[in-house]
């Protein structure tokens, strides 16, 4: 009998935590349509990197019993203010997560780059994330993975829900470009958003 009620009790809390621990990601791709974003030297541009980089999270996601939206799933325009007006909804744990990629003008910048908003309402939860985000990056990228807390960018400004911008290398740079390409890459990646929105 006393088996049996441990038994009950760890299935209830079992189904208690999974029910508590919804989870939602909200899958930026940045740019789309008439805005390609930045230019790498050989005509790739940034917004199909961006969606490349959405479209294996939204996999990995999936897979993992994430609810996903994808602000957009094709070479489309969407607005800066349309991308992120999602609120907090009780029981689901929602974050929303966009994809730039970084460029500068001599081309020898490297490395991934992680951003978030200090003020933003969402500021602690952000925070969190983007440095767990960064530990990630650190393990799969030799060139070093800057946090800044400094995303002054709409879409994560005064986002209700926690935000972080991932640039995941610059696209200005011969050796990122070739690595924000590797679809095994755009996967390591996907593996560690999944894993620092669910720990
Ligand atoms: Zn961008």
């Amino acid at each position: 009998m006393k088996k049996l009620s441990i038994l009950l009790l760890s299935v209830l809390s079992f189904s208690f935590n999974a029910k508590a621990e919804k989870i939602k990601l909200i899958i930026d791709a940045a740019h789309g349509g008439k805005d390609a974003g930045a230019k790498a030297a050989n005509g790739e541009t940034e917004s199909q990197l961006c969606l490349a980089f959405a479209e294996a999270l939204q996999e990995h996601a999936a897979k993992n019993n994430i609810e996903v939206v994808m602000v957009r799933t094709a070479d489309e325009y969407v607005s800066l203010e349309q991308r992120n007006t999602y609120k907090p909804e009780p029981g689901v744990k929602s974050y929303f997560v966009s994809f730039h990629m970084n460029s500068e003008n001599t081309h020898s910048a490297r490395g991934a780059q992680i951003i978030y908003y200090s003020k933003s309402p969402q500021a602690g939860a952000s925070r969190r994330v983007a440095e767990k985000l960064v530990n990630g990056f650190n393990m799969i990228n030799d060139i070093g993975t800057t946090l800044s807390d400094k995303g002054s960018a709409l879409v994560i400004k005064n986002s209700e829900i926690p935000a972080v911008i991932i640039e995941p290398g610059y696209i200005s740079n011969e050796q990122d470009l070739r690595k924000l390409k590797d679809k095994g890459i755009q996967q390591e990646v996907a593996m560690l958003v999944v894993k620092a929105v669910t720990e």
